[in-house]
């Protein structure tokens, strides 16, 4: 997977990027990153990449033209590639996306800064505006940060057997289960006995059932769309049954 980010701060993404999977990732040849300064690409060469919002207003808004060129310069003769923006007003990201782009082979992102970018730029290059959250931060960076992670990390062969995404949150449209590792007891909480039993399916129902509970407290919006079978069905029906006994 090749990542080609467009962005005024290319120390800020290459340092997050090169950093622990994604960096060895990179360094195995599964990852690539070319950040690309389009401050390089200001008019006559002067610096400036922003200037004032017509029809006035707080703040700056990035050029179109630094962008265009700069991306015109990266994609070369190349068919138009997938570039995402982020922006606040993106859809926002979660595992689908996150495997949706990790399908291709290039990506394109465009970081935004200071009021955000010229729309009319957006309009001749961006395919997707993606959000990371419903909240404001200076810069696309982090986002961008954000997404490669989360798109890395469903790119074959990024994470190793015990690095895999199997279980995790979101993978099967519930949060995880608990985890625990040694020590066997910490400040008097021992680890629950079934995992160190041995019995693979009876942890396997465990697992599938904390996984349940946890859903169901905190982010019970994920259950109507998850895929349940008939124990699963059972033990939230118990669940339900427990917590309004409890309530009475
Ligand atoms: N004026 C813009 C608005 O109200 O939508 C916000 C601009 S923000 C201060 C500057 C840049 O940070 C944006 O252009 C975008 O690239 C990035 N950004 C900020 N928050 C983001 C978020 N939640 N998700 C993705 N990108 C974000």
């Amino acid at each position: 997977m090749r990542f080609t980010v467009l962005t005024l701060f290319p120390e800020l993404v290459e340092t997050g990027f090169h950093t622990s999977i994604t960096g060895r990732a990179a360094e195995k040849g599964l990852l690539s990153l070319r950040c690309i300064n389009f401050r390089q690409y200001s008019d006559g060469g002067n610096g400036y990449v922003d200037d004032y919002p017509y029809g006035g207003g707080a703040g700056m808004v990035l050029q179109a033209p630094p962008i265009y060129r700069a991306y015109r310069e990266a994609v070369g003769e190349g068919p138009r590639p997938r570039l995402v923006y982020m922006t606040p007003q993106g859809r926002v990201l979660d595992q689908a996306l996150a495997k949706e782009l990790a399908r291709e082979e290039e990506l394109y992102i465009l970081c935004g800064h200071y009021e955000g970018v010229d729309e009319r730029v957006l309009e001749e290059i961006a395919t997707d505006r993606v959000s990371i959250g419903d909240y404001v931060l200076t810069g696309g960076e982090l986002p961008a940060l954000v997404l490669m992670d989360a798109v890395s990390r469903m790119v074959p062969g990024v994470l190793s057997n015990h690095e895999s995404a199997g279980d995790e949150s979101f993978m099967n449209g519930l949060l995880e289960y608990p985890q625990y590792t040694r020590p066997e007891v910490f400040l008097g909480r021992p680890v629950p006995e079934i995992l160190k039993s041995g019995h693979h399916a009876n942890i396997a129902r465990w697992r599938r059932n904390e996984s349940l509970r946890r859903t169901k407290e905190v982010r019970p919006d994920l259950l109507e769309a998850a895929e349940l079978d008939r124990n699963d069905r059972e033990f939230l029906a118990d669940l339900e049954a427990e917590q309004e006994t409890a309530r009475k």
